[in-house]
């Protein structure tokens, strides 16, 4: 015959308890002068007090879950007891909580309480430390020895106290692999316990939003997780819309004008719980894209075109790695990974693909860079319009006049040393020096000459030259 009172049941209910226990104890106590009515009326006093207080008037016993919150969070080190031995070998792990799981206050009226002994209770947690239990015991023996009356609301206040603001233990250490008297891990159940209780404080909290100026219940409001600032969860997802849609990418951050630089960054995956995939993705490209264009040095895109992730290059290292597909590649040729030691091997674009490359837009422009790589392409137009310039020059200049004579001379072709049909000088067609009658190609020979080498240069001779090997071999210094 349990009649275990809830703080749900309703006062009939617990008349009928009162009443059932009242005949009960009387069946029990026959010839028995006990009446436990004291008894009964401070439990029922009590529950009115503490609608969370369990009683089961029959048995004169009750319970009380005392919440843990202290003021200042308590460090918890789950110590791993395997490192323990080998002090060198630490794997302690230690959380910052601001709640534990609750201490479970359990007690029985003996049938001489109040009048000459105490109530029998204890103090149950798989957490508490074995000396704080023992101190808490203490100081309820101590209120029991100075009252000697009616004790439980003084016991209860002072659990609820020495576990709240009056809480003295900074640091508990428990071995990680603790179970509780249920078997299950307390580690897993102390954790578990912390988030749930903040969820709970969250909700059941009013903020201001800053956004709108409006108080809003924690349930319609988000925390940023790396700041902490709350604002109403609508208002977060409007603004973020609104900036993703119109491309300010560096004003998806806390809206707080106050936020630190460092934390009013966004968490990603909140960013996604509030905006959504779709949105989250062009936020991604948009972000990439200006990254790119900002330090084109540092950031890349991955030369692959399904993937297109954004690769930060270390600036000494010509290996660069995407994050988002693990594709090696090589940041100066963008093939695939060839190693610090072999060549780079950039191909020459064909001559329309530069012309096109030149006229091209930026869609051109970014394609073409792909293909060909932006170094190898900038490299090639800079080659091309080199070229190009030179030519324009011959084509004003392919007549000269004799250093010596000043005969007008008509350069055809072939190379660069020429002949005055008059006089006979020999002279250089680059820099109409007057040339040695013995050996006139010493001018193109001698390194400290300014036309060293030059003697086909800008001619159709070298021109030919050059298309024998297309493929240029750079040896990349490192
Ligand atoms: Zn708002
Ligand atoms: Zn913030
Ligand atoms: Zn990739
Ligand atoms: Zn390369
Ligand atoms: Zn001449
Ligand atoms: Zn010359």
């Amino acid at each position: 015959m349990s009649c275990k009172a809830a703080n749900s049941e309703s006062e009939s209910t617990t008349k009928s308890c009162v009443e059932k226990a009242l005949q009960s104890t009387e069946e029990a106590h026959v010839g028995d002068s006990f009446d436990p009515s004291e008894q009964i009326e401070e439990l029922e006093s009590l529950q009115a007090i503490f609608p969370e207080l369990q009683v089961d008037i029959e048995k004169l016993s009750g319970s009380i879950k005392i919440p843990v919150a202290p003021t200042k969070s308590i460090q918890i080190i789950f110590r791993d007891d395997v490192g323990d031995k080998d002090k060198s070998d630490d794997r302690s792990v230690v959380y910052s909580l601001q709640h534990m799981p609750p201490v479970n206050f359990k007690f029985e009226l003996p049938k001489s309480y109040p009048r000459s002994s105490p109530p029998i209770f204890s103090i149950e947690s798989a957490w508490l430390p074995v000396q704080y239990k023992a101190k808490l015991i203490n100081d309820l023996m101590t209120i029991w020895r100075q009252v000697g009356d009616l004790v439980l609301y003084s016991f209860i206040d002072t659990l609820l106290l020495a576990m709240t603001s009056e809480f003295e233990l900074t640091t508990v250490t428990l071995p990680a692999n603790k179970l509780d008297s249920s078997g299950n891990s307390l580690k897993a159940q102390i954790l578990t316990y912390d988030v749930e209780a903040s969820i709970h404080d969250f909700e059941t909290q009013t903020f201001k939003c800053e956004i709108c100026q409006y108080d809003k219940k924690g349930t319609s409001c988000t925390r940023l997780r790396n700041c902490s600032h709350v604002f109403c969860t609508q208002c977060l997802i409007d603004y973020y819309s609104a900036c993703i849609e119109q491309g300010y990418i560096s004003q998806v951050q806390c809206p707080e004008p106050g936020c630190s630089d460092t934390l009013k960054v966004l968490d990603e995956l909140q960013l996604t719980e509030l905006v959504g995939p779709e949105l989250k993705n062009r936020y991604d490209d948009l972000r990439k894209k200006q990254a790119v264009e900002a330090n084109p040095n540092v950031y890349m895109f991955c030369p692959r075109e399904v993937c297109e992730g954004l690769v930060k290059r270390n600036a000494d290292d010509l290996l660069a790695i995407c994050p988002d597909c693990d594709f090696a590649f090589c940041a100066i040729c963008k093939r695939s990974w060839h190693g610090y030691y072999q060549y780079c091997k950039l191909q020459e674009p064909p001559r329309d693909l530069i012309l096109k490359y030149i006229d091209g837009d930026e869609g051109i422009k970014r394609k073409l860079e792909r293909e060909w790589g932006k170094l190898n392409m900038s490299r090639y137009v800079a080659v091309y319009e080199s070229d190009r310039a030179f030519q324009d020059y011959l084509n004003e200049s392919q007549t000269t006049s004799c250093p010596k004579c000043s005969a007008p001379i008509e350069k055809s072709m072939g190379c660069n040393k020429m002949t005055c049909s008059i006089c006979h000088t020999y002279f250089c067609f680059l820099c109409t020096e007057v040339l040695e009658r013995d050996n006139p190609y010493r001018h193109y020979g001698s390194q400290f000459s300014p036309c060293f080498q030059k003697l086909f240069e800008g001619t159709d001779v070298e021109q030919a030259a050059d298309e024998i090997d297309p493929n240029l071999l750079i040896r990349m210094v490192l």
